[in-house]
Formats: C-alpha cells, structure tokens, sequence
C-alpha cells in the first residue's frame, strides 16, 4: 500500500522574498541552459522542436501505442508488442 502526505507551507515574507529569487534564478538557469543548447543544435544544423508533454511518458518506445499507469509505476510493461523496460 502507497501513502502519500500533502503539507502546505506557510512562509513569512522574508521567506516569500527569498524563495522567489531562488525561483527565478533556477528559471533564468534554465532557459539560459536551454537557449545554450539551441544554439548548438543550430551550429550542428539540427533544429530544436517542442514536443506536447501529453502522453509523452506513457508512449511505448517500441510500437507508439499509448500504455496507461500512474507515475508511481516504474516498469513499462506493453500488452501490445510485450517490450518490457524498467527505468
Ligand atoms: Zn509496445
């Protein structure tokens, strides 16, 4: 049996000043590391597409078809084409 807790934090506003920098350092970091590797898959003549996250973990690798679980779930077991990966 799984059990999950769900805790809601109350922060004081010298905590909210401080978690919203850090916030927007990592997000600065981020795109910044993403735009980096933009740049070189435009240097190597690649182009860098978006994909829809919808499903995306959840496609088989193998024969595309859609296998649903929960996230919880870390072996991707397939009843269409029998490829079994754990992660
Ligand atoms: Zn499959």
């Amino acid at each position: 049996m799984l059990k999950s807790y769900k805790y809601r934090l109350y922060p004081s506003k010298k905590q909210i000043v401080k978690l919203e920098a850090t916030l927007d350092t990592c997000r600065h970091l981020y795109n910044d590391a993403l735009g980096n590797r933009k740049l070189q898959a435009e240097w190597a003549g690649k182009v860098v597409t978006f994909v829809n996250p919808k499903d995306i973990s959840q496609e088989c690798s193998m024969c595309g078809k859609i296998v649903k679980k929960n996230l919880n779930i870390k072996i991707h077991q397939c009843p269409y084409c029998g490829l079994g990966i754990e992660d």
